[in-house]
């Protein structure tokens, strides 16, 4: 079917829906590319966009990532996203939180909301208020799973990396491989942390100096400056910062003969991957290898749907298979000359019935 919309990142989006608040100053948008699996699950992200137009094509390429990524996991969930735009005082008010609360509500459970970046817990717990709707709760107990994905997510990366390692170095370890690390947050600091306990070189970037000089005291980690980083001889690039940095120049400087990391939409645009396949590098597709943290909130919100709590020891299982999945997709494009996101694509595009 012809799109009737002209927006270039539309794929025949289910929905979406620009919210507005007038008494809170809420302005967000959530969109919902499949529900053919299930409810489209996905994030919030709260971020100040220089553009509206910047918010919009978040909305619709993060969305249609989650009905990819909630596939090639297994999940019984489509794909869903939503983002906050930050006002200009970049204040995020309770307020704010309980009328986007609400607009969750208002779809019956189309959509499940959890943390993405800029949205911490305790702003999920807000909006729980106002909405069953929504996971990535507190829990109690450590046998429970739930709460902040990132260490999930970091988790399923952390797996993810070491099958590229074996795949495409021969090694069954990460000692002594040296890792790349871009953006040190919840998730990239995750990695690093889990890399560094197994013996890997690290060196690290944030545009946020005080964190990685921090991160980097505590792992015994050089650091890199946020435009050197994509040029390091190393075994592994890491991105785990904002999307769409793997773009032409920024693939030309790679020096590392694999690129896996947890940044959603990492490749700035279609073709990019078979850059990459073509300079031989192996590349993890985004939504493949960061699937940990949809895992837990999935497993969590239908778990709680049940008046259950999540037995953290399933999601172990399932993050488990991350590895698995990746060498199938680097074996098929290894047999049929395309390169590993088209192969991930057409496998997620069969399962959601596109
Ligand atoms: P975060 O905000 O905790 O961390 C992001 C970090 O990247 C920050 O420290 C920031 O300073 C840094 N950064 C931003 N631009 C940078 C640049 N140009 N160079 C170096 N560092 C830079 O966010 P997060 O939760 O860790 O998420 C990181 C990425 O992983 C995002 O793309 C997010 O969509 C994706 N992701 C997160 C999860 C999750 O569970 N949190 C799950 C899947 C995917």
């Amino acid at each position: 079917m012809t799109a009737f919309w002209t927006e270039a990142d539309f794929d025949d989006h289910e929905l979406v829906q620009l919210v507005r608040d007038r008494a809170s100053g809420l302005t967000a948008i959530i969109a919902l590319h499949s529900t053919h699996l299930g409810p489209g699950a996905g994030g919030t992200r709260f971020w100040h966009y220089p553009d509206a137009k910047d918010a919009l094509r978040d909305a619709l390429r993060l969305s249609r990532g989650m009905s990819y990524k909630n596939a090639m996991a297994g999940l019984p969930m489509g794909g869903g996203k939503a983002v906050i735009l930050a006002p200009k005082n970049g204040a995020k008010t309770p307020e704010m939180l309980a009328a986007f609360g609400d607009a969750v509500g208002a779809l019956h459970g189309r959509y499940v909301t959890a943390e993405d970046v800029g949205i911490s817990e305790a702003d999920m717990v807000a909006v729980a208020k106002r909405t069953e709707y929504v996971s990535g709760l507190p829990v109690d107990g450590t046998q429970s799973a739930g709460g902040d994905p990132g260490p999930f997510t970091a988790m399923g990366i952390f797996h993810g990396i070491k099958a590229a390692v074996r795949y495409k170095l021969g090694k069954d370890s990460v000692s002594g491989v040296h890792v790349a690390v871009q953006g040190t947050g919840s998730v990239g600091g995750g990695v690093a942390r889990l890399l560094a306990r197994e013996g890997a070189k690290l060196t690290l970037s944030d545009i946020n100096a005080e964190r990685v000089a921090d991160l980097a005291g505590e792992l015994g980690a050089k650091i890199a400056a946020p435009d050197a980083v994509m040029g390091i001889t190393c075994d592994v690039f890491s991105p785990n910062a904002l999307g769409a940095g793997l773009d032409e120049a920024g693939i030309a400087r790679l020096d590392a003969p694999i690129v896996a990391g947890g940044a959603n939409n990492q490749l700035a645009k279609a073709g990019h991957g078979k850059q990459l396949a073509d300079r031989g590098i192996l590349y993890a597709p985004d939504y493949v290898i960061n699937a940990g943290g949809i895992i837990s909130v999935t497993l969590e919100y239908l778990a709680r749907q049940n008046g259950q709590s999540c037995d953290i020891n399933e999601v172990r299982k399932r993050l488990a298979q991350i590895p698995g999945r990746l060498e199938e997709i680097w074996q098929q494009a290894a047999d049929t000359g395309v390169s590993p996101d088209v192969v991930a694509d057409r496998m997620a595009q069969k399962l959601i019935g596109r």
